[in-house]
């Protein structure tokens, strides 16, 4: 049986680009960066062009990169650094809907550090309210904390607006953009953006490769301390295997971005259409424009997410009913309630998220099998069965 795999928000598969640029750096080539010898002084010239292609990426230059062990060490090091160089502001602001790399970092500054933070909330559309952020951002704000894009719901976030409210009270903005890069253009240059966090393993580069963008003349306070390298801002011998995937990813997600990534959103837009027409009480989660082009959240009213995605794992479909981090736990998603989705809804919400190793077939496919699923799911359930009956009476 085909593996069709729609989980790509929890993680991508290498690509055979960054495999083939990763492999000599596992076997022949496993000089340090930092060695005099020219052995290892071969390997610091890949880690150099590792860092531009990121770089161009991101619109920002190659010395405002620094690669750390992946998105949670990025954003906990943002999030610090600007703490500990700002230490007569003690407000952080952030939204009810990061992930846990932030939203848990900030529950433990404020439960044992004696931070305050305030939240931001989001509403149905999973949008944020520009009132309350400029209402919450003032001079006694540190930093403000927001995600580029939802990584359950794929909602877009106007991060660089947020910037510039931040600027206007001389607190750093940071974005935890590690579902964004590589699905949505950036050019850093131009932005308010003082820090931004990104994961190698959400663009098809390796899992324990990660990234932070500090802008050039923010003040940094590094969180992994040792020796020089990162030019003293991330202590550790390099992940050189890591750190050229990365740079390999880079340069995959910057070829045909555009025709790529359009690609992707007509294959989401058709699993979209063709899921609400054929499910009854099926309902998007997520602003349906402002949002990623591979990201598809939905909710199926009155059945058990885990049971959909069971049935769907038996034929071959991976997705997902929440975060990975989330899922394993029996919490119903707090991106989802965060929204006011009906408590009916949130169980049965899955979220599809594509990537450019897909194709149409496996759209029709999922369109061919899961609304048999439903359907049997919730003959299954009495509870399904009623509500369903009252719930079309009522449309
Ligand atoms: N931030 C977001 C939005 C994510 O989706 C994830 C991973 O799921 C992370 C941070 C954590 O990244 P990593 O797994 O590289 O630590």
């Amino acid at each position: 049986m085909k593996t069709i795999y729609m989980d790509n928000n929890a993680t991508t598969m290498v690509a055979p680009e960054v495999f083939e640029a990763v492999c000599p750096f596992l076997t022949e080539r496993y000089g340090n960066p930092s060695s005099m010898h020219s052995f290892g002084g071969t390997v610091a010239r890949d880690v150099r062009r590792a860092r531009e292609a990121l770089a161009h990426l991101l619109g920002a230059l190659p010395q405002e990169i620094v690669f750390t062990s992946g998105g949670t060490e990025s954003d906990n090091t943002a999030i610090l650094s600007a703490l500990a160089t700002m230490p007569e502001r003690k407000v952080i602001v952030t939204t009810r809907v990061e992930h846990p790399a932030v939203l848990n970092f900030c529950k433990y500054l404020a439960r044992f550090k004696g931070f305050t933070v305030r939240w931001l909330s989001v509403d149905k559309h999973g949008m944020l309210d520009m009132e309350e952020v400029r209402n919450k951002i003032t001079d006694e704000t540190a930093i403000v904390s927001v995600m580029w894009a939802n990584n359950e719901t794929g909602v877009i976030f106007p991060v660089h607006e947020i910037a510039e409210i931040a600027k206007e009270h001389g607190a750093l903005m940071h974005t935890d953009a590690v579902q964004a890069v590589g699905k949505i253009a950036m050019n850093l240059a131009s932005s308010n953006i003082d820090f931004l966090s990104l994961s190698g393993h959400k663009l098809h580069a390796p899992k324990g490769i990660g990234a932070l963008y500090i802008k050039k003349g923010t003040r940094f306070s590094p969180f992994v301390m040792g020796g020089h390298q990162e030019a003293n801002r991330r202590g550790g011998t390099e992940n050189v295997p890591g750190i050229v995937g990365l740079g390999a990813a880079a340069r995959l997600a910057l070829e045909h971005f555009d025709q790529e990534n359009s690609r992707v959103k007509k294959m989401r837009d058709r699993l979209q259409q063709g899921l609400l027409e054929i499910v009854p009480s099926a309902r998007v989660n997520g602003h349906l424009e402002s949002r990623l082009p591979n990201t598809l959240n939905i909710g199926f009213e009155f059945v058990e997410g885990e049971a959909i995605l069971m049935r769907m794992d038996e034929k071959g479909i991976c997705a997902s009913s929440g975060s990975a981090c989330t899922s394993g736990s029996l919490e119903p998603s707090h991106v989802l309630r965060a929204m006011g989705v009906p408590f009916t809804a949130v169980h049965g919400s899955i979220r599809f998220s594509l990537s450019r190793y897909n194709d149409e077939q496996d759209i029709e496919y999922v369109i061919q099998e899961l609304p048999g699923i439903i359907k049997f799911l919730r003959e299954m359930s009495p509870f399904g069965k009623e509500s369903l009956a009252a719930a079309c009476t009522a449309q």
